[in-house]
C-alpha cells in the first residue's frame, strides 16, 4: 500500500536530532489521519545516524532509511529521497527541526484541500543567533538571483516545501549534476502557494553549512539558472575596449601638438594593464565555472551510489 504523504529528510551527522524528529513529526502526521511515511537519507555521516535510523525502523516500519555510500551533499540526499519516495505529496524537511512541523497540517489542507500542486514553507523571522551577515548576504542573493536569472526565486525559499507528486515525477526528470533544487521546482511549473514560517534553533548538532559552502550552493545557483554571466563579460570586454579610444586619441593629438612628453605614460599603462588584466581574470573565471558544469554534466555519473536500503518493499521500489 502506497501512503499519502512522505516526508523525505536529508541527515547528515544527526543521530541526536533524529528521534526527536521522529517522534515530532509523527505525532503531528497523525492528527492528519492519511497513510504516511518517513524517508531518512542518510547522506554518509560518520556518527550513528544510521544506526539510530535502523532503530526506528524496527519500532516503526514507516520509517525507512535510503544510506548513501559517502557525504554526497543536501541537494543530492534531497533527489534521492525524491527518487525513492512513494507518497502522493512528498515533504522535504530538514532533521534538525528547524522547520515547524506544527506547519505540517496546513500544508497539507492546502495541496488537499485548495489543489496547490506546490506549498513552499518561507521562512519570515530567523532566530535570534543567525547573525546580521547570514541574514543580509541570504537577503542579497536572492535579490541578485532574481536580477541575473529569468526563473524567480522566491526570498527566504527554504527546501521545506511540500510537492505534489506530479510535481516529484517532473523533478525526476531533471538529470543535472549540479542542482538548485529552489530554483528547479520554480523552473517546473505548477501552481503554488507559500506559507509563512519562522525558523527555530537546531534541537542538536551544528549546521554543516559553512560559509564556504553557501557560497558554493549560491555560485551553483547562479550559474545553473543563467548564462547572463557570460554575456556581461562579453559587454564589458566591449566596454573596456572601447573606452581606450578617446584616450588613445587624446593622446595621439598631444603628440601631435607638443611633441613627445616628458613622462612618458607610465601611470596610464599600468592602470591600463591591471584593469584589463583583472576583467581578463574574472571573464576566464566565470566561463571556468560554465566549462567546469559542462564537464561534471558530461561524465554523466550517477548522483548518488546508495549503499543499503532500510525498510523498503524492493520489488516495488528497486526500479
Ligand atoms: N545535510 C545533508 N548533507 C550534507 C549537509 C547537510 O544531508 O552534506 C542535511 C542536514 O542533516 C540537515 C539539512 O541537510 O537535515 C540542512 O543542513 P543544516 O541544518 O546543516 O543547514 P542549515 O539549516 O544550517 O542551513
Ligand atoms: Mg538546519
Amino acid at each position: 500500500m502506497k501512503p499519502v504523504l512522505s516526508i523525505v529528510v536529508p541527515a547528515y551527522n544527526e543521530e541526536e536530532s533524529l528521534e526527536l524528529f521522529y517522534e515530532k513529526v509523527s505525532a503531528e502526521l497523525e492528527k492528519t489521519s492519511l497513510s504516511w511515511e518517513i524517508l531518512f537519507v542518510n547522506d554518509g555521516s560518520r556518527d550513528r545516524t544510521l544506526e539510530v535510523g535502523k532503530e526506528l525502523n524496527r519500532r516503526d516500519g514507516r520509517v525507512k532509511v535510503i544510506h548513501f555510500s559517502r557525504n554526497f551533499g543536501n541537494q543530492v540526499a534531497i533527489s534521492a529521497g525524491l527518487d525513492a519516495c512513494a507518497g502522493e505529496a512528498v515533504v522535504v524537511m530538514d532533521a534538525d527541526l528547524q522547520q515547524p512541523a506544527e506547519l505540517l497540517p496546513e500544508m497539507i489542507r492546502l495541496w488537499k484541500e485548495e489543489g496547490f500542486f506546490i506549498v513552499h514553507a518561507v521562512r519570515k523571522v530567523y532566530p535570534e543567533k543567525v547573525g546580521l551577515v547570514k541574514r543580509l548576504s541570504s537577503r542579497c542573493f536572492y535579490k541578485g538571483m532574481n536580477l541575473l536569472s529569468d526563473t524567480h526565486f522566491i526570498e527566504g525559499a527554504s527546501e521545506f516545501r511540500l510537492m505534489d507528486r506530479r510535481v516529484v515525477t517532473a523533478m525526476r526528470g531533471i538529470h543535472e549534476r549540479s542542482r538548485f533544487l529552489r530554483g528547479l521546482v520554480q523552473w517546473v511549473g505548477f501552481p503554488s502557494t507559500t506559507i509563512p514560517f519562522e525558523a527555530n534553533e537546531r534541537v542538536a548538532g551544528t549546521s554543516s553549512f559553512s560559509a564556504m559552502r553557501l557560497l558554493a550552493l549560491a555560485l551553483d545557483g547562479v550559474v545553473s539558472f543563467s548564462t547572463r554571466p557570460l554575456r556581461w563579460i562579453l559587454y564589458l570586454g566591449f566596454f573596456s575596449a572601447i573606452s581606450c579610444v578617446p584616450y588613445a586619441l587624446w593622446a595621439i593629438i598631444q603628440f601631435i601638438l607638443h611633441g613627445q612628453s616628458r613622462t612618458p605614460g607610465w601611470p596610464s599603462l599600468i592602470v591600463a594593464i591591471i584593469f584589463l588584466g583583472g576583467v581578463q581574470l574574472i571573464s576566464i573565471g566565470v566561463i571556468g565555472e560554465y566549462v567546469g558544469r559542462i564537464y561534471t554534466e558530461v561524465k554523466a555519473r550517477p548522483l548518488y551510489i546508495v549503499q543499503e536500503r532500510i525498510g523498503f518493499d524492493e520489488s516495488r521500489n528497486e526500479s
